[in-house]
């Protein structure tokens, strides 16, 4: 099958806590190549943009807040199976209920704090690239 690409974000508690490498790692050794790669700070409205989805949710407002409280690594990663094999190493949302050796497991604080965004299917994957990047910062 073709490589195809999915979308990452480094949550705040993890660039806080210095695991940008080891996160890194962990998704390079799960056969995904970071083609693009940015530190920023979200802004309020481009955090309820990317979250409009949950905009309903009673955690909606907290997630926000969480998610411009730092900086975040936001990536385009590319793989065979991408949004796949991203949400298998990411692991659970509730770190709780993540497996062993998943991302989430070893470094997430709490469901809210959980370290890594992955895209959960090829079109938000692609919505979501496109959100954050421009055709030229992707070097595949
Ligand atoms: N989240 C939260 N409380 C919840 C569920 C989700 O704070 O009860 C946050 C958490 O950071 C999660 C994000 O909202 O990663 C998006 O939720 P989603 O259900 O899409 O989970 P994901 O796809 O990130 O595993």
């Amino acid at each position: 099958m073709a490589a195809n690409r999915t979308f990452s974000i480094i949550k705040p508690d993890a660039t806080r806590r210095n695991l940008t490498g080891a996160i890194t790692a962990m998704l390079e050794e799960a056969g995904l190549r970071v083609v693009a790669s940015k530190r920023i700070r979200m802004s309020r409205e481009q955090a309820e943009g990317f979250y409009a989805v949950h905009k309903d949710r009673p955690f909606f407002a907290d997630l926000v807040a969480f998610m411009i409280s730092g900086p975040v690594v936001v990536q385009v990663l590319e793989g065979e199976n991408a949004v796949k094999r991203n949400r298998d190493i990411m692991g659970a949302t509730n770190p709780e209920n993540a497996d062993e050796g998943t991302i989430r497991k070893r470094f997430a604080e709490s469901i809210e704090a959980n370290s890594v965004h992955g895209s959960d299917s090829d079109e938000n994957a692609a919505a979501e690239i496109a959100y954050f990047f421009k055709p030229e910062e992707i070097v595949g």
